[in-house]
């Protein structure tokens, strides 16, 4: 117990952090989950991908891109309906 253990927790918090964002979480819960639950926490947001995924699609008026359950494009205002499946498309990652 000592510097090595605090350099590892912090190491795993980070990683668990910067995966918990690449899959459009939060950072800094996902570091203090890491930190916590060092291995735990890595395996949790490893795992915890396919829940949060939703599907996306693009707005036809200004090309924005969003998630299906939105209904009006925030950028445009423009009234959205249940695309193509065509049009849809699963965020990357
Ligand atoms: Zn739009």
């Amino acid at each position: 117990m000592g510097f090595e253990y605090v350099f590892l927790v912090v190491l795993c918090g980070i990683a668990t952090g910067a995966i918990g964002r690449a899959k459009g979480g939060s950072f800094f819960i996902w570091f203090l989950i890491g930190s916590v639950l060092p291995l735990i926490g890595l395996v949790a947001v490893i795992l915890y991908r396919n829940e949060i995924t939703e599907p996306e699609r693009q707005c036809p008026t200004c090309g924005k891109i969003l998630k299906l359950y939105v209904q009006v494009c925030p950028r445009c205002g423009t009234d959205l309906y249940l695309p193509d499946p065509d049009e849809t498309r699963m965020p990357p990652g």
